[in-house]
């Protein structure tokens, strides 16, 4: 398929003022299964918006059956939206499922998992900052900001065929 015949996901609206940012229209396939940059196994990101600015970044996680996002927190606030599936926080009592908004306040430690019986599960993530991985103490073990993101998904769709300067879709 030409990169010109693929189709695209637009996400905002035409740039209205002068000093605004050009649009962002991603010439991705959302049907190609290479967009989705695995994370670990049973976990795949895909990305949306890579903010380089001020350190953020709008992605998709998708999660199968059986798969979790290790305990971390965040330094900054984090927003959610389930598109598909269900998921739950093993520090909480409670399930989000499709069209549930999620809000991570920052400093929270949180444990992502899917459960056996959801074969796929989607949530789009807006996250600022970073993922700080800590450990069952809460120490910190390590830490994920936007530009460790950009190297993973540069580093996969090199791999994949698709160029690292894939990325640029992405990038603000
Ligand atoms: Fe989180």
């Amino acid at each position: 398929m030409s990169r010109a015949a693929a189709p695209v996901t637009r996400i905002s609206a035409p740039s209205a003022h002068p000093f605004s940012p050009p649009d962002i229209v991603l010439a991705t396939d959302p049907e190609d299964e290479r967009i989705w940059v695995p994370l670990k196994k049973g976990v795949w990101l895909r990305p949306l918006m890579y903010n380089t600015v001020q350190g953020g970044w709008c992605e998709v996680v998708k999660v199968t059956g059986g798969g979790f996002v290790s305990r971390h927190r965040h330094p900054a606030p984090v927003h959610g939206l389930v598109l598909k599936g269900a998921f739950r926080y093993l520090e909480h009592d409670w399930i989000a499922d499709q069209g549930t908004y999620i809000y991570e306040p920052p400093g929270e430690v949180h444990t992502l998992v899917v459960d056996d019986d959801c074969p796929e599960m989607h949530c789009f993530f807006a996250i600022s900052g970073s993922v700080n991985y800590v450990d069952e103490a809460g120490r910190d073990v390590r830490a994920e900001d936007v530009f460790h993101r950009l190297d993973r998904a540069r580093e996969h769709y090199e791999e994949v065929g698709l160029g690292a300067d894939y990325v640029k879709n992405f990038v603000r």
